[in-house]
């Protein structure tokens, strides 16, 4: 079918030289790619059709699906979800593309009741529960003076138009904030006094009324696991940042259990010691005090027992380590959470306060959780999921965390029956889909062979604007000694060309601690990964123009730095997970057994869209340029290497002379 004629003008009318762009952003510039883009998404919609589209750096895609969502969803009196990955696409699309996509429709049609209504909608945690915070005030619920003082602030925030969403407020929260938020399981909804005032309730009125849902995947995989009971009814999807979704759902559809949750959890039923916890608000007798104090006790032993039996079978402190058959631990947490919850339910009095009897009950359904999943992880036994215990050493805490993991191996089926079939329309969008211009990979992991794709390259000129140095000197990575050495002397030498102004991709922290022990540093500031909280970094990364980021995993995507500040990459070796990593180890196990090569069928492929996320930090703009250097020689060396290269814009010059970045940055 095609599209709506009328429709179709309007879309490209919208994105074109006669554009009202012009008028509203002062640098907007036509690009035929944002477009194409438009229309595909609209046909898409009209068509039911699920669509990936690969739209380069630079396309404007966010816009190129928020027009075209609008008018469908206007047109057929639809409602349509958007999904992110990062809450900084989120706040770009809330703070400016949506404003934006209002005016367009504002000035080109005033008259066709064409208002578009956006909600955003965030996990129940993040919203404030008014009858829980009343609760604490009233049962005086703090574990430390601290917690009080903090309440008492936060209290002025809400009294002066707070909105009552808790990353809203300006300050951060401490573990309060699990008291006073939002629990479904602690919810009396119509029945609460607060109802027509709550805060979340209030929120979700507007998420009906709402034609455009904006939303986090692992939101929508929340909902998607309460049988769409969570989120209003919705017609059709978009997946931003899509490639990020496979591992989001692995994870989701998982499970994660640290020795320290527990912890937290029994003393938040009671800590005698602190006399903090609910049970010193609740009057028991005093021999009902004493065994279930005595029952907690033997909890924390027990816990702290069993996660040390767990940790013993790490041959490697901060680790990871399988868990492939059940491990030979007895279960020795099953009965006394048993014996625990028994006697907090005799414990409940009948005239207990319905506030206090519900954040029990709550308390109760947490432990029931932890028993489960403790008891899962014993057996071991999903044959599409794996299993692992991780062990962390921070160092202001005595005892390491120890965790108990599980995420899924293959979610293409799962996906299939839950999500795509529920849904005739979905879009799946992001700069990096494809792998050699390819989206197999990504739609086989999701399970969606038959979709339609749209591959639009970026508009930028990366034949004048950029520059790829490999050093071809340097020895292999896998001579680690020698690699980091002489990464660090190379490194010294790029940074001398470019002025600092760099940021350093590495594949672990253990690479960048190794090369960053080695480098120069007395010429220019180093920035550091770990040392400040990643807004910090970024924003010293952008004012101290000279300044050279060493960075690790999240900063491999997302992170957004126009202009001088980010005028080198530098990606130190190509970021093949580690092989010994649980879930690739998985997901090769299956692979080999449908006669698949692991290798050139997941290792290759999900490495290569992860350079090609590294490589998009570069250039963010049309008046970006910069230099990516690329120390890792296998990408010339080895057949595969290839893969990397194809994945790169077509018109990308290549230099193996470190004297060609002098050259490069000599006509800034
Ligand atoms: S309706 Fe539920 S979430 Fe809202 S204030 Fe009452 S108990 Fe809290």
């Amino acid at each position: 079918m095609r599209i709506n004629n009328s429709m179709e003008k309007f879309i490209e009318t919208v994105f074109s030289n006669k554009s009202s762009l012009y008028s509203i952003l002062d640098n907007y510039e036509e690009r035929t790619e944002q477009r194409d883009m438009a229309k595909s998404v609209y046909q898409a919609l009209k068509e039911n059709c699920r669509l990936f589209v690969e739209a380069g750096t630079g396309v404007g895609k966010s816009l190129a699906y928020l027009l075209p969502v609008s008018l469908w969803a206007k047109e057929n009196n639809k409602k349509v979800l958007i999904s992110t990955y990062t809450k900084i696409l989120q706040n770009q699309l809330i703070k400016k593309d949506i404003l934006i996509l209002k005016e367009i429709l504002r000035l080109t049609r005033p008259d066709n009741n064409n208002e578009i209504n956006c909600a955003v909608i965030f996990g129940q945690e993040n919203y404030i529960c008014r009858r829980r915070l009343a609760s604490v005030l009233n049962h005086g619920l703090f574990d430390t003076p601290y917690e009080f003082a903090e309440l008492e602030e936060f209290q002025k925030w809400l009294d002066n138009n707070g909105s009552g969403i808790i990353p809203e407020y300006p300050k951060t929260l401490s573990r309060l904030s699990e008291k006073i938020s939002r629990d479904g399981d602690n919810c009396k909804f119509k029945k609460c006094q607060h109802y027509d005032n709550c805060y979340y309730f209030r929120a979700r009125n507007e998420w009906f009324k709402a034609d455009l849902l904006i939303t986090n995947h692992f939101l929508f995989l929340a909902n998607v696991e309460a049988g769409y009971m969570i989120l209003p009814k919705f017609d059709a999807v978009v997946f931003d940042e899509a490639h990020r979704l496979e591992e989001v759902a692995a994870n989701f559809f998982g499970f994660d259990i640290y020795n320290f949750g527990i912890h937290r959890l029994l003393n938040s039923i009671h800590n005698p010691m602190a006399n903090s916890g609910l049970l010193a608000h609740i009057e028991t007798s005093n021999a009902t005090q004493r065994d279930i104090d005595k029952l907690i006790s033997d909890a924390h032993q027990t816990v702290d027992g069993m996660f040390t039996q767990f940790r013993n079978l790490i041959p490697i402190q901060d680790s990871k380590l399988r868990i492939k058959r059940p491990p030979p631990i007895e279960n020795s947490i099953d009965s006394i959470f048993v014996s625990l919850i028994t006697s907090l339910l005799e414990s409940k009095k009948e005239n207990l306060d319905d506030d206090l009897d519900l954040e029990m009950k709550s308390l109760i359904k947490r432990l029931e959780l932890y028993r489960k999943g403790i008891s899962n992880f014993l057996e071991a036994d999903d044959k599409n999921s794996v299993y692992w215990v991780e062990s962390n050493t921070l160092t202001h805490r005595k005892t390491p965390i120890i965790f108990l993991k599980s995420a899924l191996i293959d979610i293409a089926e799962l996906f299939k029956k839950k999500v795509a079939e529920k849904f005739q329309s979905i879009i799946f969008t992001s700069a990096t889909l494809t792998v050699g211009k390819d989206f197999s990979f990504i739609k086989d992991r999701l399970g969606l062979n038959d979709a339609k794709t749209q591959l639009l390259q970026s508009p930028f000129d990366y034949g004048k604007q950029a520059l790829l140095f490999v050093p071809t000197e340097l020895p292999m990575p896998t001579e680690e000694k020698k690699f980091y050495q002489n990464c660090a002397l190379m490194i010294d030498k790029i940074l001398t060309f470019s002025k600092g102004r760099a940021l350093a991709l590495f594949t672990s922290y253990d690479s960048l601690q190794k090369t960053y022990d080695l480098v120069d540093k007395s010429k220019f500031e180093f920035l550091i990964q770990g040392q400040e909280s990643t807004f910090e970094l970024l924003d010293k990364f952008k004012t101290d123009i000279s300044s050279v980021l060493f960075a690790t995993q999240s900063f491999w995507q997302g992170i957004d730095v126009p202009g001088e500040a980010l005028s080198c990459l530098i990606i130190v070796r190509l970021p093949f997970d580690v092989p010994d990593d649980p879930r690739l180890e998985g997901i090769c196990e299956q692979l080999r057994k449908k006669e698949q090569e692991p290798f050139s069928t997941f290792q290759l492929p999900n490495a290569v869209l992860r350079f090609r996320q590294g490589f998009g930090r570069l250039i963010r703009n049309k008046k970006d340029r910069g230099v990516v250097c690329v120390l890792d020689k296998r990408i010339v060396t080895r057949d595969y290497g290839k893969s990397f290269i194809y994945s790169l814009p077509k018109n990308l010059p290549m230099t193996f002379s470190i004297e060609a970045i002098r050259d490069f940055f000599a006509t800034d």
